[in-house]
């Protein structure tokens, strides 16, 4: 609790923030319904498709994945084949030279500090220690590691994207400029352990569907009787801000349509 309270800033703000949390996940799973884990992959699976997803979405990613595993069922075929060969398995996802290299360097890493490829020793591991020692592998952050804590094991920690992030300091249960790395720390001291899954679940969901990243669509959230951004009036001023860039923007395409008529180059 003391730890938890030193990251927020005091015992109050931890309390007022967690509680605040617990009230978003409730109303948002009225709107968006309940979540539970289903774990996708084995922790080793998780890993290699995260790192796979990166700059890249799911729909491109699973199916280099899948192709991955048909090719090469063993890991040490993976680094056996080497990076130009993996490149070309993996290439639906994109960036497949970088990713083809971060694979096979998080796969050496792997075998080096375990003796074998296999992550089922986390399994035994208190969660903040595991999310160091894959945080320790190349090409890991946070984000990567949460999701293979998350996904894979059922552990209570919090993927952080840009909708959670942007979601939760529009709310108010994070500060607007921690960044998305600090951020993974402070919502696992903030949310209760049992409302991580979901209240991941549900801040990405809310904020595909209504607290959008250009203009949130307030007048249909659930929660805007308790978000700090709509009681700062955030939103409008994000709107005036909108149409401010839009009228110069015009203004300056109809200055260069008018220099282009008259001969000057812009
Ligand atoms: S009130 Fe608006 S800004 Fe706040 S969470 Fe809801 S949609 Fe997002």
């Amino acid at each position: 609790m003391r730890e938890k309270a030193a990251l927020v800033g005091s015992v109050r703000q931890l309390k007022k923030r967690t509680a605040l949390a617990v009230s978003v996940v409730e109303a948002l799973e009225v709107r968006y319904g309940f979540s539970r884990i289903i774990a996708r992959f084995e922790p080793m699976d998780e890993l290699i498709s995260c790192i796979l997803s990166q700059h890249t979405s799911d729909s491109s990613s699973f199916p280099a994945f899948t192709h991955l595993r048909a090719t090469y069922p063993d890991w040490q075929q993976v680094v056996d084949a080497g990076p130009t060969q993996l490149a070309d398995v993996i290439r639906k996802a994109g960036l497949a030279n970088q990713k083809a290299k971060s694979i096979i360097a998080c796969l050496n890493a792997i075998y080096e500090r375990v003796g074998e490829y296999s992550l089922e020793f986390l399994r035994s591991m208190p969660t903040l220690e595991a999310r160091k020692w894959l945080m320790e592998l190349p090409g890991v952050g946070p984000k990567t590691a949460s999701i293979v804590l998350c996904f894979s094991m059922g552990r209570e920690t919090i993927p952080v994207d840009t909708h959670i992030y942007r979601v939760s300091w529009r709310i108010g249960i994070i500060p607007d400029d921690i960044g998305e790395v600090k951020a993974h720390d402070y919502l696992m001291a903030v949310v209760p352990p049992e409302l991580a899954f979901r209240y991941h679940i549900d801040l990405i969901q809310h904020g595909r569907v209504v607290c959008k990243a250009p203009l949130p669509d307030c007048s249909n959230c659930p929660i805007v009787d308790r978000c700090q951004w709509y009681k700062k009036d955030g939103p409008a001023k994000r709107k005036a801000e909108l149409s401010k860039a839009r009228t110069q923007n015009r203004k300056s395409v109809k200055r260069v349509t008018k220099d282009r008529s008259a001969g000057i180059n812009p």
